[in-house]
């Protein structure tokens, strides 16, 4: 589950892991009071770890095949 970063007014800011299909927290869970939610660092974590190279990679390749496919799909129109 991820951890997301929300900011108090009261207490700062605080990590609160939840589920990635619940909704973002409105209130604070220790004081009630409303909350934002900041940018996820694991979203930076996650880019940063992925690695430019692998996803240079991975989408040329993409690319590529996505080609082949074009080029094979409008052939089979074609005929
Ligand atoms: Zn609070």
């Amino acid at each position: 589950m991820p951890t997301y970063d929300y900011r108090c007014q009261k207490c700062g800011v605080f990590e609160y892991t939840q589920n990635i299909t619940e909704p973002a927290l409105e209130k604070c869970p220790h004081c009630g009071q409303e909350v934002k939610r900041l940018i996820s660092r694991n979203v930076n974590v996650l880019y940063k770890a992925g690695g430019f190279h692998i996803t240079d990679y991975r989408s040329k390749d993409y690319k590529e095949q996505a080609k082949k496919e074009e080029k094979s799909s409008s052939d089979a129109k074609a005929s």
